[in-house]
Order: C-alpha cells, then sequence, then structure tokens
C-alpha cells in the first residue's frame, strides 16, 4: 500500500471515528462516500458494511478498523479503475495526482493514438495500427437505422432514432475445419473461401476473420448484418434490443468440438480482432463496455431465459483485445430485461460469465427492494417493459431485424 493511500484511509477513518464519537451520524459523509462508487454492486456492499459497524463505540475495535480500512480501499480501487464505458477519443489510461483528493487538480487521460485510412483501393483498406480489411465479399444489406431507449427514463417505451453503431458483439462461426498445418494449405484456403460465400450470402456478419488472421468485410458498416437475433444489451445511458441494427458482428472462423467448452483462435487471429476492434472504436466513439460476445446479449423470449446462442460464453480474449474484462459487467439481460439464467447457461459460461450474472442477480435485488417489491413482481414488471419496446423495435424494422 502506498503512503498516500496510507494517509487517505487515516483520514477518513478518522473522520468517521470523530463523527461517531461526537455521537452525531456519519450518514451524509458515508453518502458522499457511496455516491463516488460507480458500481451499484461495489456501492451497495459498502453501504451494506457500514451499516453492520458497531453504533456507540467509543474505542473502535481491530476488527472493526480492519473492516472500515477494507471498504475504503475498496472504495479507491473503484474510483481508480477505469470504467468500461471510457470511448476511446477519452483515452483508456485515467490517473489522479496527489492534488486530486483535495478535488483541485483535473484528471488527466492519455492520449490515444489516431488510426487512419493510409490507402484504399476496391479490393482492400490499409491503417495506421497495421489493420488491413479485404473488401472483395463487401456487399450491402438493409441501411442502419435503430431505436435506443434511455436507462434514466424507466417507462421510455418511445425510444429515439440512430444510425451509427453503437457497440460490437463478436461471434464465432462454428464452421468445419481442416487440421491447421501447412500440408493442409489448400483445403484451408478453401473453407474459408466457400465459408466467407455462405456468409455474404446470409449477410451474417460486418466482418469475418479467417484462421490467418485475414480481415474480411462482408456487410458494410452503413447497413445491418444478421447476425445477434433476439439480444439485448444496455450502458450507462441506453438501452439496446435486437442489436443487428445497433451493433455490429465480428465472427472468428473456428469451431467448438464436442467436449471442447472453449472456443479456440490462433494468435493471428486475435492480433487482427485488436487491430480491428480499435479502429471500429475510434471511427464510431464506441464505448469499451460495448464490446461484448454474443453468449452475453443473446436471449430467448419463448421462455424469458438468456444464452439462446452461447458463442463466446467463456475464453474471449478481452484483454488481448485492449478492452477491459466485460464478462465482469452485471449482465443487463438480467439485471435491466428481467431475463433468467439456467444451469446449462451458467455451466457453460463457467466462472467468468457467472460473475456477471451473480453481479446482475444482486442488482436486481437491491432494485427490487428499492422499489418496495417483491423480487418476481419487479422482474415481471421489467419484462412486461421488455414486451413494449421490442414491439417498438419490431414495428420500426418491419420484421427483418430477427433474422441470425
Ligand atoms: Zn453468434
Amino acid at each position: 500500500m502506498s503512503p498516500s493511500i496510507r494517509q487517505y484511509l487515516i483520514e477518513i477513518g478518522t473522520r468517521i471515528s470523530n463523527e461517531r464519537q461526537a455521537n452525531r451520524p456519519a450518514r451524509p459523509f458515508v453518502e458522499w462516500l457511496a455516491g463516488s462508487i460507480t458500481s451499484p454492486v461495489q456501492r451497495l456492499r459498502f453501504l451494506r458494511g457500514v451499516m453492520s459497524l458497531p453504533k456507540k463505540q467509543h474505542r473502535r475495535s481491530y476488527r472493526s478498523w480492519l473492516l472500515l480500512s477494507w471498504l475504503v480501499v475498496l472504495l479507491v480501487i473503484e474510483v481508480q479503475r477505469p470504467s468500461p464505458w471510457t470511448r476511446p477519443s477519452e483515452g483508456i489510461g485515467l490517473w489522479r495526482n496527489a492534488e486530486d483528493r483535495h478535488g483541485t487538480a483535473a484528471v488527466r487521460v492519455a492520449p490515444q493514438p489516431e488510426i487512419w485510412l493510409v490507402d484504399k483501393t476496391d479490393a482492400f483498406e490499409t491503417y495506421s495500427n497495421g489493420l488491413r480489411i479485404e473488401n472483395r465479399f463487401s456487399v450491402a444489406n438493409r441501411t442502419r437505422s435503430y431505436l435506443v431507449f434511455s436507462a434514466s427514463r424507466p417507462n421510455d417505451i418511445v425510444g429515439e432514432r440512430r444510425f451509427v453503431p453503437a457497440g460490437i458483439v463478436f461471434h464465432t462461426t462454428e464452421s468445419p475445419q481442416a487440421p491447421f498445418e501447412s500440408r493442409h494449405n489448400s483445403s484451408l484456403k478453401r473453407i474459408a473461401q466457400s465459408l466467407l460465400a455462405a456468409v455474404r450470402l446470409k449477410r451474417s456478419y460486418n466482418f469475418l476473420i479467417d484462421r490467418f488472421g485475414r480481415v474480411y468485410r462482408v456487410v458494410r458498416e452503413a447497413d445491418a448484418a444478421n447476425h445477434a437475433g433476439n439480444s439485448v444489451w444496455a450502458d450507462p445511458h441506453w438501452l439496446y434490443l435486437s442489436l443487428n441494427q445497433s451493433f455490429l458482428g465480428i465472427s472468428f472462423e473456428t469451431e467448438t468440438l464436442p467436449g471442447q467448452l472453449e472456443a479456440t483462435v490462433k494468435p493471428a487471429q486475435v492480433q487482427a480482432a485488436a487491430l480491428l476492434t480499435g479502429m471500429l472504436r475510434q471511427r464510431y466513439s464506441i464505448p469499451a463496455g460495448n464490446c461484448v460476445t454474443h453468449a452475453q446479449v443473446s436471449v430467448n423470449i419463448s421462455n424469458f431465459l438468456v444464452g439462446y446462442h452461447t458463442d463466446w460464453a467463456s475464453s474471449f480474449p478481452f484483454q488481448q483485445l485492449g478492452l477491459p474484462d466485460n464478462y465482469a459487467i452485471p449482465l443487463p439481460a438480467v439485471s435491466v430485461f428481467g431475463f433468467e439464467c439456467d444451469s446449462v447457461f451458467l455451466r457453460q459460461g463457467g466462472v467468468r460469465l457467472s460473475k456477471g450474472v451473480m453481479l446482475a442477480e444482486q442488482v436486481l435485488g437491491a432494485r427490487a427492494a428499492a422499489a418496495h417489491a417483491s423480487l418476481a413482481a419487479y422482474r415481471n414488471g421489467l419484462q412486461t417493459k421488455y414486451w413494449s419496446q421490442l414491439s417498438a423495435v419490431r414495428s420500426d424494422a418491419t420484421g427483418m431485424d430477427l433474422q441470425e
């Protein structure tokens, strides 16, 4: 622990202790601390922890100090962690200097290097970060135009119009593969070409990355691809339904074999995906938290369960793509839209996705309690709102939006 953090802990601990000794409630200060925590789950844990501290105690016990210190460390970590909702233009390296504790210094932002188009022909594009996009399979589809719903207006079932991609959904093609060996080179190339032809015909994705790490544009970004079907996501400002229209689809050529729990992709594919994601995030100002996997967004509206599609339910290399671990975001399908999880989904998702589900359940429980509603009644209300919003999206997209 650095001396500055230690001093900070001592200052806060002393202040709370003084307030309690003066027999004054510490509520405004605790509320101020809680308000600094962006994550609702962490905020709830902090408040519960503070509530569990003894109320009338002039000499604080060792255990109380330990608990208090832990809570403040939680707060410090939370404040310093870069938000997944940072947009690329705001950089990824936020930090605060020593004066910041007193509220006098500005937050400094690490500059994000600009990525620009270097060369463009009918066949390909190259970018300053090393990205090369093949355009030979590029095709048009229906124009991207969609409705988003306000996260701060719970009764918004009308929505607002958008035309620019708000996020990225990552997929796997689950197509037959040849062994990745030099003697199978012609088979590997032939399989990739026939996959591209099929994907183009179905307008399945905006981009496909073959096993050699070559990036192909399929459906151009101005148009929607049929990649996500019934799907939901939410960021702190907006709710998104049926992500074909609102999110880009990037797919990795791979096949998850029977008995295999995790998709495996080649290092060249991960490298190419990192370059592509960097360029797309910058071009369309996509927040890091809106770059997610199909398993995280897919829903089954016939039984109201999450995870109708489970590609990248675990093992997606967020970090290698320059993204935070978005598996840790409370799953909006559960916390915002009221979907439920079954054990099959949790088993397929493994520990990483289970964390997002668990956090979402906690958020849901806290919101139900705050609304003085039972969990079942609160979830029911969210599902009813989802149907109203889906109905608005469907009549806007004339039914085409639900293809996958
Ligand atoms: Zn998929």
